[in-house]
């Protein structure tokens, strides 16, 4: 039975790896500051005697005695992560010191929630891991991309310099349950709008583009990588290639809730990517079990059911 440290693991992502290593015979300690993230998210774990829960800020240096670490604290929603930016950098820059100076110690494995954020408003399309991206770093959105950026070069130089064993996971746009209802990414955003029979809000004109990854296949893929061989470090893109524009999103939503909602048009916020999807190769090649299975609509409904429920309990 390995010991595993899920940093973040109150989160939209986290409470489902979580979930996936306890059903997988793993011991869980998930550490959360419930910045983002909520004991809502895993309340059906407390009651298992091999997960504990941890409030603690990784901002702070922590002890423990683990096998693997898979480090996601972070807000990840640009609404929540421009909200204290100071924070978010430290959270980022000194949560992976602390993280890693915790794996040099204990000879723990430490995985990297990374982004596809590292590639700013990209000028290559479809991203591959050798592009460097087009990145502001004095824009609202640099605390989040260049704390990223810098938490790489801390994994890399760990690496290299004290042996730490890494994997730098680079995550493109992931939607499913557990995303909360005041989330403010684009997915949540128009279900719940399309739900409540409010406007859909669609920033610019609506024809920047994402690839949605639904959550269960990037869990799928962070696992795989974490046990990959010891000399793959990436950074490895995981996402779903499968590109849509953010007018075609409303409508699929319109389309599955039944909605009468309409859309509206509101600004487009400063240096947000016009563009982005992910090349997949090197995880195809790297993790050759792995593939995107979820289908967009598929994930959709289930998100959908998802936010239905929880609409109910909080009204
Ligand atoms: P989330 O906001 O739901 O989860 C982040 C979790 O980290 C929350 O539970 C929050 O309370 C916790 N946290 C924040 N700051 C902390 C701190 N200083 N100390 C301890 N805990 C702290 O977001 P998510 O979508 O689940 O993202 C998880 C990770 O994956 C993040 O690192 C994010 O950058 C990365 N990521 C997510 C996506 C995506 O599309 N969801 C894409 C790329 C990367
Ligand atoms: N650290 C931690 N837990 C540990 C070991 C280290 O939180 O189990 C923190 C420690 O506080 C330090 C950081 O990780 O600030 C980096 O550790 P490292 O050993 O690389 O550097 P140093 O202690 O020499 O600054
Ligand atoms: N977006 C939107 N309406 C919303 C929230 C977001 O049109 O209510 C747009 C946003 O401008 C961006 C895309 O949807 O172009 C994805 O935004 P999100 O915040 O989900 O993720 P990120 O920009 O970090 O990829």
């Amino acid at each position: 039975m390995k010991k595993i440290l899920v940093t973040g693991g109150a989160g939209f992502i986290g409470s489902h790896l979580c979930m996936r290593l306890l059903a997988e015979g793993n011991e869980v300690i998930c550490l959360d500051n419930y910045f983002t993230g909520s004991k809502q998210n895993i309340l059906e774990l407390l009651e298992n005697p091999y997960f504990e829960l941890v409030r603690h800020d990784i901002t702070e240096p922590y002890y423990a005695e683990v096998d693997e670490i898979y480090n996601l604290a972070c807000p990840a929603s640009p609404v929540h992560y421009q909200y204290n930016p100071i924070k978010t950098i430290k959270t980022s820059v000194m949560g992976a010191i602390n993280m890693l100076g915790l794996a040099k110690r204990v000879k723990a494995k430490i995985l990297q929630a990374s982004t596809s954020e590292v590639y700013g408003d990209p000028a290559v399309h479809p991203q591959p891991e050798i592009y460097w991206g087009n990145v502001n770093p004095i824009g609202p959105r640099s605390c989040y991309d260049e704390g990223k950026r810098c938490a790489e070069t801390l994994f890399m130089d760990y690496h290299t310099q004290n042996g730490v064993a890494i994997k730098i996971a680079r995550i493109f746009n992931t939607y499913g349950p557990h995303m909360n209802v005041n989330d403010g990414r684009v997915v949540s955003n128009f279900i719940v709008q399309a739900l409540q029979g409010k406007d859909l809000t669609i920033f610019g004109d609506g024809s920047q583009t994402r690839s949605f990854q639904y959550v269960a296949d990037l869990v799928d893929g962070l696992l795989a990588l974490m046990q990959t061989d010891a000399s793959v470090t990436g950074p490895v893109n995981l996402g779903n290639p499968d590109e849509v524009t953010m007018l075609e999103l409303a409508k699929t939503i319109i389309d599955l809730t039944g909605s009468s909602s309409k859309l509206v048009f509101q600004s487009l916020p400063e240096d947000d990517p016009k563009q982005r999807q992910p090349d997949i190769q090197l995880a195809t090649q790297l993790i050759p079990l792995w593939r995107p299975h979820t289908a967009l609509q598929q994930g959709l409904e289930q998100t959908i059911n998802y936010f239905e429920q929880q609409l109910v309990y909080t009204n």
